[in-house]
């Protein structure tokens, strides 16, 4: 991280704070820029910020934020450690779905944040945000595994407030977040491999449990027995 990025960030997040290209501005208390280290290796982006949110101005502070804190320390990650931002800055009024022009709206900012972080894993959490990267797919289907998009990892997840009401799919989760390391490994090593590391790296420790998180290519269909080791780079 530069002090070019963080003047960069800065400034984005003051223009978040102010923004008013959609409606959302009118209802909010305060936007939800997102918050994290500028040189996280993972990004984990939710849908939008609820009402805890909107009122401290911060990402996942209420609920799902406090089971989130879980899941990151089944990956053995801190909260400290990762960056997280969501795919709406302001809240939807009584927390409905996003709508398709809320998110033209935002999009410029997530890239941006994206760009300034440059995270070798994007962690999607929930529909919305897995949408961008993982269209016509189903949540069910592919969530826990990766594709690899421009040497990123994109790892799709279950909402952790999805989890709050559906008790059952608790283990799931947690289940997925316990593979982020291996798959945290790959990606860096691919970072060696296709340009300069950003990060110190040594040889992924479980590269075959990464490897069984790979995604089956998106118009083929899904394999009937478990993925073979070799297909991590299945979508390059
Ligand atoms: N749910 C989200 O998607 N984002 C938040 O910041 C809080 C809850």
């Amino acid at each position: 991280m530069t002090h070019r990025d963080a003047a960069r960030a800065e400034a984005l997040y003051s223009r978040v704070r102010v923004c008013t290209l959609c409606a959302l501005s009118r209802t909010r208390q305060h936007a939800v820029p997102g918050e994290g280290p500028l040189d996280a290796e993972i990004m984990l982006i939710g849908e939008a910020p609820g009402a805890n949110e909107d009122k401290q101005g911060r990402p996942f502070v209420g609920q799902a934020g406090q089971f989130l804190e879980e899941l990151l320390a089944a990956a053995e990650l801190r909260r400290d450690e990762v960056y997280i931002c969501n795919v709406l800055k302001c809240r939807p009024p009584g927390n409905r779905d996003p709508l398709p022009d809320e998110i033209a709206c935002c999009k410029d900012y997530l890239d941006e944040q994206m760009e300034i972080v440059d995270p070798p894993v994007v962690v999607t959490l929930g529909r919305y945000s897995m949408a961008r990267w993982f269209p016509q797919q189903t949540i069910s289907r592919i969530h826990g595994r990766f594709r690899i998009l421009g040497g990123r990892y994109y790892v799709p997840m279950y909402h952790p407030a999805a989890a709050l009401h559906q008790q059952s799919l608790r283990d799931v989760i947690l289940e997925d977040f316990r593979a982020l390391p291996a798959i945290l490994q790959a990606a860096r090593a691919e970072r060696i491999i296709s340009g300069p590391p950003r990060v110190s790296v040594s040889k992924p420790s479980n590269e075959s449990s990464a490897a069984a998180a790979a995604l089956p290519p998106i118009d083929e269909p899904e394999p009937s027995s478990p993925a073979p080791a070799k297909q991590v780079r299945l979508f390059e």
